[in-house]
């Protein structure tokens, strides 16, 4: 083989660290690959391939290492970690970047933004566009500006057979259009993107409201009701999490629920206005804290974000695509909100209305317009089944309100969910069954018994 980069076979020194050290989710997987491969560079993913195929081996992948259920670590085959597949170049007539795999949006969002330009990458900064983009890409003000993935202009992939394409709206179509959305269930290393641009907003500006959680039914009702006429300039959240402090309120540890409005327009008049409506909460004479329109700017949200998601915690995460009346999800979600099982967990709700059209030329294609996510997190292997109890619970808890659900916040083994539509799977499978004939790569992490891409709880009843 001729594999310039780095390789840790099961056993070796070193083999522990290259199998998890890259891992955000410190619930470390009982999982064991034969071998961990580093790849130097593109060249280096095609002897990997080659040297699979050859043995019989499976592949995994790595980008970021930031997939909750830790997809890369699996027990059979080999460990494709890309992190030195993490170089950037930007063309400056096209405007097309293209990035690695290994790119995280710390590195993208800083580069693009010299050029006054933006990507809509990943809320963390530390997510990898790897796994981020080809699970659709859930990025910043996602409901005005689309899905990530809808940004990829072409791909390089390394095929199951050892060869480098390139796949994009004309040539290799069924790898363009599958890895836009199968996500861990893509059959090939994308080794770039090539990736459109936008123009960097000129004058983000936030309002952000603070209540006790007595007000958290009350909140999601109205923030359903007003949602789609909100202006698309703007990225809106609910979000219910324990604060260490509040000033004016007593003690320590406040269970609250936040709204938080995000604008991407490009004149301070143009922010204001989209941020009026939130003014009219009708609830708003019981906020412990209203900070009305401040200006704000990328390096700050991601500050927050990175504070929001600390790195050496276990976190157990899941979430749904809503459906129902504002009065029927409302009830049914505020549980999740206002019991979290720790001070650290945090429930969000996040706005997709008016909801955009999904291109038929990406496999991505289940949504609706209020996402649901819950992150629970905390450091004392003791409390693990505690906390990932009261999240199956939740889980179970809003079935009834439940359409399906995000790749990017999902884990399978704890409960089985839709993800794309039952057409699309379909062509999936058998793309996959052309590209991938042997299987090469690992597929959906499941338990045996969990029927891919169904919801659960449909099935048994
Ligand atoms: C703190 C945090 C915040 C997050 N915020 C967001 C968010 O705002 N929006 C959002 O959409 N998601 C978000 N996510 C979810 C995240 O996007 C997914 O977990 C994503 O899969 C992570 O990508 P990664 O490359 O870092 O992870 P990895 O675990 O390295 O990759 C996940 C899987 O993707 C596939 N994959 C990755 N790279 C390649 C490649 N080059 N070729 C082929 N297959 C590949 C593999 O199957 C791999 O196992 C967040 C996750 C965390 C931990």
């Amino acid at each position: 083989m001729n594999f310039k980069g780095t390789i840790f076979y099961k056993g070796e020194q070193g083999y522990e660290e290259a199998r998890v050290g890259r891992v955000f989710n410190h619930l470390r997987p009982k999982r064991y690959p034969i071998a961990v491969f580093f790849p130097e560079d593109e060249q280096d993913v095609i002897e990997a391939v080659k040297y699979a195929n050859e043995n019989s081996f499976k592949i995994a992948i790595r980008a970021g290492g930031h997939s909750w259920a830790v997809w890369s670590v699996r027990d059979e085959g080999i460990l494709l970690d890309l992190k030195k597949l993490n170089n950037i170049s930007f063309n400056s007539e096209t405007k097309i970047v293209k990035a690695q795999p290994a790119v995280r949006n710390l590195d993208l969002s800083p580069y693009l933004e010299q050029h006054g330009l933006m990507f809509p990458g990943g809320h963390c900064p530390t997510v990898a566009l790897g796994g981020f983009l080809l699970q659709g890409g859930q990025g910043w003000n996602a409901r005005g500006l689309g899905w990530a993935a809808e940004y990829i202009e072409a791909m390089d992939i390394v095929t199951a057979a050892g060869k480098l394409v390139r796949a994009d709206a004309t040539q290799n179509t069924d790898l363009y259009w599958a890895a836009r959305g199968a996500g861990p269930g893509f059959f090939g290393v994308v080794t770039c993107f090539h990736l459109r641009t936008l123009p960097h907003p000129k004058a983000m500006m936030a309002s952000t409201f603070i209540f006790p959680t007595s007000e958290a039914e009350p909140i999601l009702k109205w923030m359903q009701e007003i949602h789609a006429s909100v202006s698309i300039k703007v990225e809106m959240v609910v979000i219910g999490q324990t604060v260490p402090e509040l000033e004016g309120v007593s003690g320590s540890n406040i269970p609250v629920i936040i709204v938080h409005a995000l604008t991407f327009d490009d004149t301070e008049e143009e922010s204001r206005k989209s941020l009026a409506p939130f003014e009219n909460c009708p609830v708003m004479e019981k906020a412990y804290v209203k900070k009305s329109y401040y200006f704000t700017n990328f390096k700050e949200q991601f500050d927050l974000q990175l504070e929001a998601n600390p790195e050496e915690h276990r976190w157990s995460v899941n979430s749904a695509w809503l459906e129902g009346s504002p009065e029927n999800v409302s009830k049914t979600l505020s549980p999740a909100f206002i019991t979290l099982p720790n001070p650290k967990a945090f429930s969000l709700w996040y706005s997709m209305a008016p909801l955009r059209p999904i291109p038929d030329t990406m496999a991505f294609s289940l949504q609706t317009d209020i996402y649901f996510a819950s992150y629970v997190l905390w450091e004392d292997e003791n409390e693990d089944e505690h906390n990932k109890t009261w999240l199956k619970n939740i889980m179970n808890h809003i079935e009834p309100i439940t359409a399906g659900q995000y790749l990017g916040d999902s884990d399978f083994r704890a409960h089985g969910r839709k993800f794309v539509s039952d057409a699309n799977y379909q062509k999936i499978q058998q793309i996959r069954a052309k590209r991938d004939p042997k299987r090469l790569f690992h597929s959906y992490l499941a338990n045996p018994d969990t029927v891919i891409n169904k919801n659960d709880f449909e099935i048994n009843v």
